[in-house]
């Protein structure tokens, strides 16, 4: 029987420190800022703004909202991030995605100086990612590497296979792990006998986006499985055939209508795994934390004062 990876504590480790550098900073004279920029009123990335504002400021770093509109041109938000990029109290700018249809995303994203690129999307740092020299990573990325390495699993020579190739998870992981000494093997929708691919994991990294589809036969018995999808399900029924009759999902489907659900079958793979990642509480935390971490290091860097590992 698989041992469960308990995200939320990793999390919860990886605040504490970077709360300790953000202390460090100050006491040498810099606190550490960070820009939020929303546009709009999309319910779940207030919820995200929310708690990243909330996260910065109880770490002990400097935090700003800027609210806009939802018919907000991309003009003004790129008079936003300029102002934003000279002002040198903030290090760290986040504009959250999803943007509205009117407004360029890909100009407004690379627009934000790299340097204070703390989402790690910008293609300098995409071009640092694959060279392996990147000092601001993808937080989902970056809190799925931190993960492994803090419950010990050996990166060095083992075979890691990541189920997605998209911009934001799929291929930054595939390289992360590629720099850690894995052979890595990209998988995706159009790949033949993914099932038999995904059995030769001995790390497998599922970002689909699809709610439980990679079962035990995916799996190779003693693999370590990191499941990243967030997917909400409402169906009571789809929810029992998952879950059983857990009171914790009845209540989730009671109170908010739905129940989120990764893309790993948790009931089927964790008996046959090594490890694995439960959703909610295992990917998710990590990358608010390490959102927070960059933000520390982006602020020393300005500094110049040594970062933390
Ligand atoms: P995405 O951009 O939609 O990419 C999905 C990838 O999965 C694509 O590469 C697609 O292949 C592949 N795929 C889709 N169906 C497949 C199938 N049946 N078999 C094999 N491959 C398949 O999604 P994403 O942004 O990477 O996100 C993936 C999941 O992670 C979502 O549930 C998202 O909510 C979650 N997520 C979680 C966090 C977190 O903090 N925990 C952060 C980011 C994302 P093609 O390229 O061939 O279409």
């Amino acid at each position: 029987m698989g041992q469960w990876i308990d995200g939320t504590r990793v999390a919860e480790e990886i605040k504490g420190e970077v709360a300790r550098e953000a202390a460090r900073l100050r006491a040498a004279g810099v606190q550490p800022g960070l820009a939020v920029v929303l546009v709009g009123t999309n319910p779940a990335s207030q919820v995200y703004v929310r708690s990243k504002v909330r996260t910065s400021r109880d770490l002990g770093m400097r935090s700003e909202t800027f609210d806009l509109p939802a018919e907000t041109t991309t003009e003004h938000l790129l008079s936003v991030v300029r102002d934003l990029n000279a002002r040198a109290e903030i290090h760290g700018i986040l504009v959250q995605v999803p943007l509205p249809p009117q407004v360029d995303a890909r100009r407004v994203l690379e627009s934000i100086d790299p340097s204070k690129d703390v989402d790690g999307f910008h293609p300098v740092n995409v071009g640092r990612l694959v060279a392996g020299t990147a000092a601001l990573r993808p937080c989902t990325p970056a809190g799925i590497i931190e993960m492994l390495r803090r419950y010990g699993v050996p990166l060095r020579g083992s075979r890691a296979v990541v189920i997605g190739r998209s911009d934001i998870v799929g291929k930054p992981i595939a390289l992360l792990l590629l720099h850690e000494d894995a052979t890595v093997t990209i998988c995706h929708s159009k790949t033949p006998d993914l099932r038999e691919a995904a059995r030769q994991a001995d790390i497998l990294v599922v970002a689909i986006g699809r709610p439980a589809v990679v079962d035990d036969s995916y799996v190779k018995e003693g693999a370590v499985v990191i499941d990243v999808g967030m997917n909400r399900v409402d169906s009571a029924e789809r929810v029992r055939a998952l879950f059983g009759d857990d009171p914790k999902r009845a209540e989730d489907l009671a109170r908010k209508g739905y129940t989120l659900v990764g893309d790993v079958d948790a009931g089927r793979v964790l008996p046959k795994a090594k490890l694995l990642t439960p959703v909610p509480g295992g990917v998710g935390p990590l990358t608010i934390a390490m959102l927070m971490a960059n933000t520390v290091r982006a602020a020393a860097a300005a500094a110049r004062i040594p970062v933390f590992q």
